[in-house]
């Protein structure tokens, strides 16, 4: 049963020591937001902000994913080349199929790739739901091998499987709720309003930063490329060529991806581990669709 908000009376509430007094209805909504956190974990049994559900996460993105598009194509901006998009619908679909032995829930997912026909830009994504795009800018300037390309869409599908949108969607959240809370509690000047605003960003400081998100994503990719039959070495190399890209002109990619300092070596170490989870042949690619 929900609690009504409007029952508890004031006095009930007992402020902290140290802290300004807050409303019970502002104790309360942190309090469930707290317990929202603390009952998801994600794949990697992380503990994950989510008061966004997964499946808002995916029908959200697939909107934003359907106009994307449109307005790629509108502008002329999508990749008609039939030789990288064989490339590219065998990697990706090896990748997939390897998250969908592992992650049965994705099957129903809407794989797919969109190419982008953009030489400079230096990127790739995943949204909630699977729907990714990779720029030509990716492949060509780093000169990607096949094995390296997998590790990337490895890494791009694992933010989606991880319910990273979902995670990024909900911190937005918390932070408007706290906004409104502290609008509904009196103005902005009321200490204890900016009281319980502070609060639900404290809330927030708290979950993990979105590094932790990109090493789980690491760890995640490389596995999911590794069980495709892809060398767990070309993780590393990825890296090492996207790290001297950045020397000259930074890539896209990597300030989308905020780094770990150690993440190189992180990977490294992880090598030997994942080289026994390799198949004996690789899986038949799953079937996604390639927009261009
Ligand atoms: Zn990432």
């Amino acid at each position: 049963m929900k609690p009504d908000l409007n029952s508890l009376h004031p006095d009930r509430c007992r402020p902290l020591r140290g802290l300004n007094p807050l409303s019970c209805r502002s104790w309360l909504l942190v309090a469930l937001l707290a317990f929202v956190t603390a009952c998801v974990t994600s794949p990697t049994g992380r503990r994950q902000l989510m008061i966004v559900s997964p499946e808002v996460a995916i029908a959200e993105s697939a909107n934003a994913y359907v106009q994307t598009v449109r307005e790629l194509d509108n502008d002329d901006e999508l990749l008609d080349d039939p030789e990288l998009a064989r490339r590219v619908e065998e990697i990706t679909g090896r990748v997939v199929a390897s998250a969908v032995q592992r992650y049965p829930h994705t099957a129903d997912w809407q794989w797919s790739v969109a190419l982008i026909d953009d030489p400079e830009t230096v990127n790739a994504w995943c949204m909630a739901g699977g729907r990714m795009a990779v720029y030509s800018g990716l492949i060509e300037r780093l000169a990607l091998t096949d094995d390296e390309f997998a590790h990337v869409m490895g890494h791009e599908a694992s933010h989606a499987i991880a319910n990273h949108t979902a995670e990024r969607m909900s911190l937005a959240l918390l932070t408007q709720l706290g906004i409104a809370v502290a609008a509904r509690d009196g103005d902005e000047n009321n200490p204890a309003a900016l009281s319980a605003a502070a609060l639900a960003a404290q809330v927030a400081i708290t979950l993990p930063n979105s590094r932790t998100a990109e090493s789980e994503a690491d760890r995640m990719g490389m596995e999911l490329a590794v069980r495709a039959g892809y060398d767990p070495a070309a993780a590393v190399s990825v890296w090492s060529k996207m790290e001297a890209l950045g020397e000259s002109r930074p890539p896209q990619f990597l300030s989308s991806h905020p780094s770990p300092d150690d993440r190189r070596a992180q990977l490294a170490a992880l090598v030997e581990q994942m080289g026994s989870l390799a198949p004996s042949s690789p899986p038949q690619p799953y079937p996604i669709d390639i927009v261009n």
